[in-house]
């Protein structure tokens, strides 16, 4: 298995010459990635794990509900794959903006794309760009403490709300619910940051539409997350029993899936809700899709018109509308992936183009480029489906590393000190403990376990507070 170092001759990989791989990007499928690559020792290895964020997990710290503590602890597993010697954390650091792909691809012999799939959808409609408008990963980057949030547009759009239009019928679009239902007391224990808890106890939302475009039996939420509704300290869940009749064919997928009739037994519990006074009202609506929000100045309802599903499973407009009232509308309609500069992506499926985690440029395989997780395969799945998405890409790297084909030009010099050397600031293992133990100081001022730190110069500060 040759690897061509700067004088040209093959050496296979050794202990003193590894394997070099850097994975771009320190989320769920780069962990699961190096942990592959590391458990291995078949092909002696070195990853570099590099991230632009400061801070490792991607969506485990950045997506994940802050109030699904138990989910979000799945990073105590993943930090084993960061203590692993034979792997490197790299953060604070952008390729295409520290260094450049071609300049990365220069310092190791094969780079895995883990960067996921960050922007949103949109829905196309009239209104949809008026203040009060969000996405939901705007929404979340916020009250996850993202540093790249949009504050000001954000907490701009929260102002006084009460009725809140969430479209989309997937876990993301209950996670925004469940969160702005929460009372200010159920978020206490959260690590969001301090500002977001003042922001929700000033915004006492009164009513939660949750939009499906189609049947509960279409729905893409899991039954887990949808029970988790019911246990809402101030907010009754309501459905209508109109939606639950289903047609035959929509039954029969009910019988069929699981989770469909899952979710069926857990929204019929909820049809003989009523409202209650002094709760929010969280409704869960099917067959409506927003045909246009409303307003002048900002958004003030939502046109709703009914719909059914055809044949081929998708929703048809009846031309039967109504209006909701509306003075905060999230659309929650799936992610999508953009290009790294110097790495195009398919337009139309917003994923890098790749067979079995082989990155494909022009229909053929690129040597030394692979891909994992959400921009390899769209935005699907939990956590852990990363682990066996991972494992196919490595599998394919320690293939093509075996039979010759992971040929590079020389693959010289250490990364760290190349990004030093340019200026950058890399953060590596010890310098995201210190953010940590910042980040667990700080909670400890309010009597919560961690509070995250939001801005990108106070995760930097932590660090070098820490070095001195
Ligand atoms: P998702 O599951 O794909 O749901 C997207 C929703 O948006 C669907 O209901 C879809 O309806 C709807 N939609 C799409 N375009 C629309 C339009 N133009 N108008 C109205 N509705 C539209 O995506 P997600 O909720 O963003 O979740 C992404 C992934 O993360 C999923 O795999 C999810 O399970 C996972 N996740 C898991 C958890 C958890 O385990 N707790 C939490 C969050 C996210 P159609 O079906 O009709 O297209």
């Amino acid at each position: 298995m040759p690897v061509v170092p700067v004088d040209g001759t093959a050496t296979p990989p050794s202990a003193d010459r590894p394997l070099r791989v850097a994975v771009v990007g320190a989320g769920p499928a780069g962990i699961y990635a190096a942990d592959a690559l590391t458990r291995q020792d078949a092909v002696p290895v070195a990853v570099d794990l590099i991230d632009r964020l400061p801070t490792p997990f991607g969506l485990v710290r950045h997506g994940i509900a802050p109030d699904h503590p138990k989910m979000r602890a799945i990073r105590d597993t993943l930090h084993r794959t960061l203590d692993d010697p034979l792997v490197r954390f790299v953060g604070n650091v952008e390729i295409g903006k520290d260094i450049s792909l071609d300049e990365l691809r220069r310092h190791v012999d094969a780079v895995i794309y883990t960067y996921g799939a960050a922007i949103d959808r949109h829905l196309g409609i009239d209104g949809e760009g008026l203040p009060g408008s969000l996405a939901a990963t705007e929404l979340v980057a916020w009250y996850t403490g993202h540093p790249d949030a949009d504050r000001a547009r954000v907490e701009a759009a929260l102002a006084g709300v009460r009725d809140v239009v969430v479209v989309g019928v997937g876990n993301v679009a209950l996670d925004v619910a469940r969160v702005l239902a929460r009372t200010p007391a159920e978020l206490e224990s959260t690590d969001m940051p301090q500002h977001v808890l003042d922001t929700f106890a000033a915004t006492p939302v009164q009513r939660i539409t949750v939009l499906g475009r189609r049947g509960p039996a279409q729905a893409s939420f899991t039954t887990q997350e949808l029970r988790e509704l019911d246990g809402l300290e101030a907010a009754t869940v309501l459905v209508d029993a109109g939606d639950l009749e289903l047609a035959p064919d929509a039954e029969e997928r009910a019988a069929a899936d699981r989770n469909v009739a899952r979710n069926l037994t857990v929204l019929r519990g909820w049809v003989d809700h009523v409202p209650e006074p002094g709760r929010t009202r969280l409704h869960l609506r099917f067959f409506a899709r927003p045909a246009r929000l409303l307003g002048e100045e900002r958004v003030t309802g939502v046109e709703v018109e009914r719909t059914a599903v055809d044949g081929d499973g998708r929703a048809v407009g009846t031309g039967e509308l109504d209006v909701l009232p509306a003075d905060l509308v999230v659309r929650s309609v799936g992610y999508f992936g953009t290009p790294l500069p110097g790495l195009p992506v398919d337009e139309r499926s917003g994923t890098v183009p790749h067979e079995a985690g082989r990155v494909l440029r022009d229909g053929k395989t690129s040597p030394g480029e692979y891909v994992a997780g959400w921009i390899k395969r769209g935005p699907s799945g939990v956590v852990g489906t990363n682990k066996h998405d991972a494992r196919e890409t490595v599998a394919s790297l320690l293939a093509d590393a075996a039979d010759g084909s992971l040929r590079t030009e020389g693959a010289v010099g250490d990364l760290v000190e190349e990004l030093v050397s340019r200026g950058a600031e890399p953060v590596l293992v010890d310098d995201w403990r210190a953010i940590d133990a910042a980040e667990t100081a700080l909670g400890a001022t309010r009597g919560r376990a961690r509070t995250t730190l939001h801005e990108r110069e106070a995760l930097l500060a932590a660090v070098r507070a820490a070095v001195r």
